[in-house]
């Protein structure tokens, strides 16, 4: 049995006395296993970034930079073997898993410029002999908490930014899929990364709330479900720490009645069922708007979905492959169940698909709801399976209305030729992330990705100059140099002005 230790200077001598099972999705089985680390292991890694991470914050912007420079072309030459090793925990295909790893890649294309951005403000004569400028110092030790649906994006996410700005972080993946987020910190070090500058410690709930109340931490960034996100949220907060904290998502697709339907449903075959719907960024309602335009989406979205390939993930010719586990298997199988007792009409089942010669594997078919409706439970929570549903809508303020009104505000598509229609439902509904005819509107490295309601709590969102504000806090230094006169002595006593 493989054990999965953690990345901490001095070894990982971990004292775990617990541990998490990684399974193969694929075949089913438990292919190695990790030991859920506890607070004397944060201790350790916290008084290892301690001790590395004023000397990285004092190394000039431009080396920290070089060491991305270098990271990145070190998993460019890893890819393979990064994206196969994800896949065989996660479960999604090797082209998508090269995605997951190129999508992190981005943000530290983005980090290999920092220094740019990391310019302060300057003022020179803000009054009398005055000047005022101000710089942007790292926290010092940040944390991100990772969920395992994309374990090379989303710790690049975090890291790269926090990292390239000075501080050293330390990293709890999701103990699903820990192997990229190890190999990741292994190639920093051999990047150029000091000791201590990235570490990896892995665990539960325990291990969250050793990093959410340890005094040394001073930012921490989360990505998972909604109502963790809100607990890492408020614990954090109330222990004096900044945080981010993304959540999840019920992302829709508006269908305008004008819109390219062929191009719709390629769109949508691969939002809602790639990654098995295992994305934050997945669509997995579908709004036409009209009776018509839902009739002849179902018409052209029923044999598209049954001509999906579902396989293994080193499968070539797969569309998607198994889910992470059975739990996870168990739960989207029980919300197809809660869709058909709400009265929801099932159009294709996905439940009981098995993959020959792979019977144990987490496969789940795609699945097809027509009818669903707004009081139900398995419209209003998050699914994260290869389950699209059909919510059929009147008409234009309908369309607008149903994502604005959800309980999440991740992202949301609308597919439509007309551009006054797109802008107005741009500019109107009430979520963080607008794709126009773009089904995954993920926005690049060098803007930010963060979504509204229940899918975010805190203020800034992740990379881009969102995560530089995040990763850094502001200094701002008003200077005089008297020039040998004798100021207005008067004046000591009253608030400085600049009049
Ligand atoms: P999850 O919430 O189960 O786990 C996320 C992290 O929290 C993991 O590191 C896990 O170890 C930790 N954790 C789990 N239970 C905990 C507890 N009780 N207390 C403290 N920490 C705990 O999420 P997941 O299943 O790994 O990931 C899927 C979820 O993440 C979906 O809801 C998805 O929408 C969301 N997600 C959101 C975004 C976004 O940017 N908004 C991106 C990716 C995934």
């Amino acid at each position: 049995m493989r054990d999965i230790d953690h990345v901490i200077v001095g070894g990982a001598g971990g004292s775990a006395t617990r541990f998490g099972d990684v399974f193969d999705p694929n075949t089913g089985k438990v292919q190695a296993r990790v030991g859920l680390g506890t607070q004397a292991d944060l201790d350790r890694a916290v008084a290892a970034a301690e001790a590395a991470q004023p000397g990285w914050a004092a190394t000039n912007p431009q080396r920290r930079a070089r060491v991305m420079f270098n990271f990145k072309a070190l998993v460019e030459k890893n890819m393979d073997a990064l994206a196969h090793l994800l896949s065989s925990e996660h479960g999604k295909v090797i082209a998508d898993a090269k995605g997951d790893i190129q999508r992190g890649l981005e943000v530290i294309e983005f980090c290999c410029g920092i220094p740019h951005v990391l310019k302060g403000e300057y003022t020179q004569g803000a009054g009398p002999g005055i000047d005022v400028y101000s710089m942007r110092q790292p926290i010092g030790i940040g944390a991100g908490i990772t969920p395992f649906n994309f374990p090379g994006m989303i710790p690049m996410w975090m890291f790269g930014v926090a990292i390239a700005t000075g501080n050293a972080f330390i990293l709890k993946p999701s103990e699903r899929d820990p192997s990229v987020p190890v190999r990741l910190a292994e190639l920093m070090l051999e990047a150029g990364a000091p000791e201590g500058i990235l570490q990896v410690v892995h665990g539960d709930k325990e291990m969250v709330d050793a990093i959410l109340d340890h005094p040394s931490i001073g930012a921490i960034s989360f990505v998972g479900s909604s109502d963790i996100a809100h607990y890492v949220y408020q614990r954090g907060v109330a222990a004096g720490k900044r945080v981010q904290a993304m959540g999840g998502a019920k992302n829709h697709g508006i269908v305008m009645p004008d819109a390219d339907l062929d191009q719709v449903v390629a769109d949508l075959s691969g939002a809602a069922f790639g990654s098995a719907g295992e994305r934050c960024m997945a669509l997995p309602v579908v709004v036409p708007v009209g009776e018509k335009t839902a009739d002849n989406l179902r018409a052209k979205l029923i044999p598209a979905i049954e001509a999906l390939r579902v396989g293994v993930s080193t499968d070539d010719d797969a569309h998607y492959g198994p889910v992470v586990n059975a739990a996870h298997k168990q739960r989207v199988e029980n919300w197809i169940q809660t869709g058909v007792d709400e009265g929801a009409e099932l159009v294709v089942d996905g439940r009981g698909f098995q993959l020959q010669g792979h019977e144990e594997g987490f496969f789940i078919g795609p699945t097809l709801f027509d009818r669903v409706t707004t009081d139900m439970s398995a419209y209003k929570e998050e699914i994260f399976g290869p389950v699209l549903q059909i919510v059929r809508a009147p008409d234009f303020e309908t369309a607008v209305r149903l994502p604005s009104e959800h309980q999440y505000g991740n992202g949301v598509a609308i597919f439509t030729r007309n551009g006054h229609a797109a802008r107005e439902f741009a500019a109107r509904v009430n979520v963080g992330m607008v794709g126009i005819n773009v089904p995954i509107p993920v926005p690049v490295a060098y803007h930010s990705f963060g979504g509204w309601k229940r899918s975010a709590f805190g203020d800034t969102n992740q990379h881009g100059m969102e995560g530089v504000k995040f990763w850094t806090k502001v200094k701002t230094i008003t200077q005089r140099w008297p020039d040998g006169g004798v100021g207005d002595g008067a004046n000591a006593f009253v608030i400085p002005t600049m009049g």
